[in-house]
């Protein structure tokens, strides 16, 4: 982990979050069904936005809900969600979370995770097979509201670069840290994280990060660039 002090790195997250938001604008909550977002995140693992929403869309036109995908023969869904790749898994994941949820409610329902910590959601969606904790930050962030950072592809190589985790760190390694509140303040989770992935695609991409018209340069360390 990186030897600054965590004051110090709040400070810089702060900082990086205010000069983001004046060049990306300040991101609005959004308020999705926990149950349409863990399927839908499921869906768009590993793939482009423009394939995911491709998938949904073939979806929503075959199915008219997550009954009617759960009961589905397989190769329908396969069928229907093949735009996302990986639809074998994807497919396999869905179905078996849909039946898991089925079987232990008696309905397709998750509000139960209303009730829990963030620990026990996290640790109730990470049950199903094939949901990660990437998977289930974005239902705690993006449905029920909470204060978690999910860490997706963009979120892990902008805040390695950053210096905010360290080089070498995972993905699950980086989750833990960015949403320790001496890295990422609670309030700030959902603003970095949407700022951090438009940063991600615009200018801090995988391959060639244009430095030079990064309006964070004189903040960034560079790690590894
Ligand atoms: S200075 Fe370069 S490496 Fe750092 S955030 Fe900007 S684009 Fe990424």
């Amino acid at each position: 982990m990186s030897t600054t002090a965590p004051t110090s790195l709040r400070r810089r997250v702060r900082a990086l979050n205010r000069r983001l938001e004046k060049e990306y604008g300040s991101p609005e909550k959004p308020r999705i069904d926990p149950l349409d977002e863990l399927m839908l995140t499921i869906l768009s693992q590993n793939t482009s936005d423009t394939n995911r929403d491709s998938a949904h869309e073939s979806l929503r036109r075959r199915f008219d809900d997550w009954d009617e995908v759960r009961t589905a023969p397989r190769g329908e869904l396969e069928d229907a969600i093949k735009s996302a790749g990986l639809w074998q898994q994807k497919a396999r994941t869905m179905q078996e979370t849909l039946e898991a949820l089925h079987a232990e409610r008696g309905e397709l329902d998750l509000s139960q995770l209303n009730e829990m910590s963030d620990e026990e959601a996290i640790d109730y969606l990470t049950g199903f097979r094939g949901v990660g904790v990437k998977t289930a930050a974005c239902v705690l962030c993006f449905a029920l509201g909470r204060p978690y950072m999910p860490v997706d592809t963009h979120v892990h190589r902008t805040t390695r670069r950053l210096g905010l985790i360290p080089e070498d760190a995972s993905a699950v390694q980086a989750h833990s840290i960015l949403n320790d509140d001496s890295v990422v303040p609670p309030e700030l989770r959902f603003a970095f994280h949407i700022q951090l992935i438009r940063h991600g695609r615009a200018v801090c991409r995988a391959g060639r990060p244009d430095c030079e018209s990064c309006v964070i340069e004189d903040l960034c360390p560079k790690i590894g660039v």
